[in-house]
């Protein structure tokens, strides 16, 4: 080690001491002590490294530390880490609903509701006529009746949870006949023979890869079967020589044989009047549809295309969907007050024929000519930042979540180009700024989907680029 750069490692503050300084004080009463020891420590260890790399001399530390470096390094550290967990961000990927950015958004009026509940008390469990206990669910239920045509509803907290407990409770220490082309796995780990062995339910497989007949289910029944199930493949398609059992034939098949069906659907597409049809999002199958073919259960997913918080919603007939109440595991998978607000608000917008305006929806719906002229907004934003490039081309858009597989939505992106930064560095300086910015990178260059984008995320991205007009 030279001795200048000793001189340097003598110059670094003693972190007990610092903790002492007036000056750090504040900052301690702000964000507690055990948070700012950490900061200090991350900071003091930072420039550690750097005079151990030739990159800070004494006389440079020197003047930092004179000018209040540390207390400036302490606030952008504590900063960084208030900044981190989960918190908004601004998705540019053109993936709809983005597991990991969190699937749709809601609407502001669900947020609202959802909010009003968490923050004071509420109607939940309780009866106002008569102050007795109540039924969380009944709203839900009620509305699902209108909206979907089931005779009853109920929720948990997501779908990989809702079909576990269809599972479980029709086929635990059982056997669940479910057809080879229908073995997926979703993603995330949700694989269907291993929430099958989750939820202690013998796997019987029928079918083939491809094709699939409704006397391979019934040749499948035995004395130990519990459930009939079908499984929506969502991110995965098989094409050509296919033939796959129709639901209302497993349904007439199970009602013959007195053994309960059921349907892990999914994406979870609802209609209703008022909103323009989810046409374009490959045609998937209505819930409305599952549910009068005369299946028993149907589950699907509350924050896929139903555009809702994060819920598994199981809907159908009276007997079976109680029957799952009834099970110890649905009081362990059940939704809290504020998802459950979240909803019923949302089920309320289609009601309402108001399902044009939930966001995920209306994302799904954006025509090629509204992304062109969100992509020229979006571009000309840009426009005026120095050492960026911004020009507009076609692409394609996801709806995500494997809610719709194969599907391809034509939308219009802008190439974004920095001077200095590859398209990967650009693209994990977006990701550093506060709200981190998600894009894709294709043919050489970050691309930037308007799709995704929420009001006032233009004009946060535009800032986020200023932010790295000097950076490279
Ligand atoms: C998405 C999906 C799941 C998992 O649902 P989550 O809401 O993510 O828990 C399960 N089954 C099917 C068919 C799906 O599409």
């Amino acid at each position: 080690m030279s001795s200048a750069s000793n001189a340097a490692f003598r110059l670094l503050p003693a972190i007990d001491e610092a903790l002492r300084t007036a000056a750090i004080q504040p900052w301690i009463e702000r964000s507690g002590r055990a948070a700012v020891r950490d900061a200090l420590q991350a900071v003091v260890d930072g420039w550690r490294d750097d005079i151990r790399a030739g990159a800070l001399g004494a006389a440079d530390l020197e003047e930092c530390l004179a000018q209040g470096g540390l207390e400036s390094a302490l606030a952008s550290r504590l900063a960084a880490d208030e900044a981190s967990g989960v918190r908004p961000a601004i998705n540019a990927t053109g993936v709809v609903l983005h597991t990991g950015l969190g699937r749709a958004p809601i609407h502001p009026e669900v947020a609202e509701r959802m909010r009003a509940v968490a923050e004071g008390y509420c109607v939940l469990e309780i009866e106002t006529s008569t102050g007795e206990r109540g039924r969380r669910d009944a709203e839900l239920a009620s509305l699902c009746r209108k909206l979907l045509g089931c005779e009853e509803a109920i929720a948990v907290n997501n779908n990989a949870g809702a079909a576990f407990l269809m599972v479980h409770g029709f086929a635990a220490g059982k056997e669940t006949i479910v057809s080879r082309g229908e073995l997926v796995e979703i993603g995330g780990s949700f694989r269907v023979p291993k929430i099958l062995e989750a939820a202690n339910s013998r796997l019987v497989e029928v079918g083939t890869t491809n094709r699939t007949r409704i006397a391979d289910y019934e040749a499948g029944i035995g004395d130990d079967t519990g459930l009939l199930m079908k499984v929506h493949t969502s991110n995965f398609k098989v094409v050509g020589f296919t033939e796959e059992v129709p639901m209302s034939e497993l349904a007439e098949l199970g009602a013959r044989r007195g053994v309960p069906t059921a349907f892990d659907l999914g994406s979870g597409r609802v209609e209703f009047e008022g909103a323009a049809p989810l046409d374009g999002v490959g045609g998937e199958t209505l819930v409305r549809q599952a549910v009068e073919s005369g299946l028993d259960v149907v589950g699907f997913s509350g924050d896929k295309l139903l555009g809702g918080p994060q819920a598994g919603i199981l809907v159908g007939k009276k007997e079976a969907v109680l029957r799952l109440r009834r099970s110890p595991l649905y009081r362990a998978l059940r939704c809290d007050k504020v998802t459950l607000a979240g909803l019923e608000a949302t089920l309320r917008l289609l009601l309402a024929g108001r399902g044009d305006e939930i966001p995920a929806r209306r994302m799904l719906l954006a025509t090629p000519e509204e992304m062109r002229a969100r992509a020229e907004a979006l571009a000309s934003l840009l426009a005026g930042v120095p050492s960026f490039q911004a020009e507009l081309i076609d692409g394609e858009s996801e709806p995500g979540s494997g809610s719709a597989p194969g599907v391809y939505l034509p939308t219009c992106v802008v190439r974004l180009q920095h001077e200095r930064l590859s398209p990967d560095q650009l693209a994990t300086s977006l990701r550093a700024c506060e709200p981190p910015v998600f894009t894709r990178i294709a043919g050489g260059a970050v691309l930037l989907d308007p799709r995704g984008l929420l009001p006032g995320d233009e004009e946060r991205l535009a800032a986020a680029c200023a932010s790295l007009a000097d950076a490279g």
